[in-house]
């Protein structure tokens, strides 16, 4: 029999209790649960009041003709449906999330009592700008916050998430380019081989075209191609870098590459996606950086599982400044705060609007909260936790999984699947997490990794919580190198197994329909 680091039975003993098929088709606790129009029809109907007598439809002649097919249910029953979805549903409250990139760290509850607060979650937009001064005050704070820990004078705070704080950041130096009067002439943009795919599909959107840079040995700018890209650089629009890099390292040469970048005549954009790893400890500002997306739901709480919402405001160096979005909040010399909305005056250089209105309040909120209630020192302790806490699971499990690359990462763990037998790879580790309770690492990203697996545990967790993931972690792994095959077949455990994820994006299935029963009585 074979034992996991636990010394508890690991490949058989989960194939049996995969095994193990219920009358009821529920799981232990977890129960079966059919789709909403399997459970309800529409002949029944969740109320019973009688239909009201001598109702006139005012519908005129464009009330509907056929029935909307919508299932009916009772309370308990719809109740019970979402319950028991959620219960399928990982979550950070639920465990640790070692999705790489993505930076899942736990939400203080406090930032939610901020963002509920009537003042801030009951206004409108468009209500006059005298009776929101607070919100406005939020708004300006938090900017001056976000100057601050990046040493930079400019901030866009309209952005709604990291890649489209990468718009506003390319549409910026666009526009620069155009005052400039090279609009015209300088369309390429240099992006490393490991950027997030954001970076060039935000290049390419905003009409430049995308110029890959190589990553050297050590995970890094190869400053070689990179040397070579620029020696004809009158075409050069700038360079979108990753700093930490989605490798989990530090870009070293980063002051010397921003030098470079400014002698050829181009900006340097900054994906600032990763920057909970150095709050506190570095400021973009003092490496050259342009232009910078600071992603809220990474750095300042919020995480961003389960689709939104997001907020990615923009930092700018003076170069840039000018030519910010509007609308943004300035503070008169009578101590009122008023929306700079439209292109003219003092925002006549503005490349333009990219919002309705001035961006994501309730992010705004919990990230003021976050700031605040950590203050400087606890900003900068988190930052230092993450890359601690990032470096205690390579340091654990380096010796039975292939770190990618030497030496101590920033905030996340990156391994290639050197390690694994023949046969076995990255997607057999990623699914036999799931049977242990985990939510997969991130996988095959970045590319320039073969096989990559790449773990962010953020400063949230604990030691306890770390060394009960690298246990389960070390005991998938030890398998994988010796070739155990019922990796292959895992999870036994989950309720829905290998999914065929590329056909379900591609061509995905968004409306149920009845099975065809005539069909299968002809049968
Ligand atoms: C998350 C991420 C982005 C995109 O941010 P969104 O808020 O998801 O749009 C861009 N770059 C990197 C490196 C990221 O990790």
């Amino acid at each position: 029999m074979s034992m996991n680091t636990m010394g508890r039975p690991t490949a058989p003993a989960s194939v049996s209790a995969a095994a193990i098929e219920t009358v009821s088709g529920s799981r232990g606790l977890l129960q079966h649960e059919d789709l909403l129009f399997e459970i309800g029809t529409p002949e029944t109907t969740g109320v019973d009041l009688p239909k009201p007598k001598g109702l006139k439809s005012r519908l005129g002649g464009v009330a509907r003709k056929v029935d909307t097919g919508l299932p009916g249910l009772s309370e308990p029953q719809a109740v019970r449906h979402y319950m028991r979805l959620s219960q399928r549903n990982y979550a950070i409250d639920l465990g640790l999330f070692p999705l790489g990139s993505c930076t899942m760290k736990h939400n203080p509850r406090l930032n939610e009592k901020m963002a509920r607060l009537p003042g801030f979650g009951d206004i409108h937009p468009l209500q006059p700008q005298a009776t929101v001064q607070g919100a406005l005050q939020l708004i300006d704070e938090l900017a001056t916050w976000l100057k601050v820990l990046t040493n930079m004078p400019s901030v866009a705070m309209s952005p709604k998430a990291g890649a489209h704080g990468e718009l506003c950041g390319m549409l910026a130096i666009r526009q620069a380019l155009i005052a400039r009067g090279e609009g015209e002439t300088r369309k390429r943009v240099l992006v490393p081989e490991s950027a997030h795919g954001t970076n060039p599909a935000t290049a390419v959107q905003c009409g430049f075209i995308v110029d890959e840079i190589k990553a050297d040995r050590r995970g890094r700018v190869d400053m070689a191609d990179l040397k070579a890209k620029l020696e004809k650089s009158d075409d050069v629009a700038g360079i979108m870098l990753t700093n930490p890099n989605t490798c989990g390292l530090f870009e070293t040469d980063i002051r010397e590459i921003a030098d470079l970048i400014h002698q050829a005549g181009g900006y340097f954009y900054c994906d600032g996606a990763n920057f909970n790893a150095i709050v506190g400890r570095v400021r973009p500002g003092d490496l050259g950086v342009d232009a910078m997306h600071i992603n809220l739901h990474k750095t300042f709480s919020t995480p961003h599982g389960g689709g939104g919402p997001g907020s990615g405001p923009t930092v700018f160096s003076e170069a840039l400044a000018p030519y910010v979005p509007v609308p943004y909040v300035n503070k008169d010399e009578d101590g009122i705060y008023r929306l700079v909305e439209h292109v003219d005056g003092d925002a006549s250089e503005s490349f333009g609007r990219m919002v309705a209105f001035h961006g994501q309040m309730g992010m705004f909120v919990r990230a003021l909260s976050y700031i605040l209630s950590h203050g400087a020192d606890g900003l900068k302790q988190a930052a230092e936790d993450a890359v601690l806490n990032a470096n205690y699971i390579q340091a654990r499990l380096k010796h039975v999984m292939s770190p990618a690359f030497d030496g101590y990462c920033m905030h996340e763990a990156l391994f290639s699947d050197a390690f694994t037998a023949d046969g076995i790879e990255t997607i057999d580790i990623a699914k036999a997490l799931i049977d242990e309770g985990y939510h997969p690492m991130t996988m095959y990203f970045p590319l320039v990794v073969h096989g990559a697996m790449l773990i962010e545990p953020t400063e949230t967790e604990s030691k306890a919580e770390l060394d009960r993931f690298c246990d389960a972690l070390e005991s998938i792994a030890r398998r994988a190198a010796q070739g155990d095959d019922t990796l292959k077949g895992a999870p036994y455990l989950a309720p829905a197994k290998r999914l065929d994820e590329t056909r379900a994006a591609r061509k995905p299935v968004l409306k149920w329909a009845p099975e065809d029963t005539s069909k299968v009585a002809a049968e």
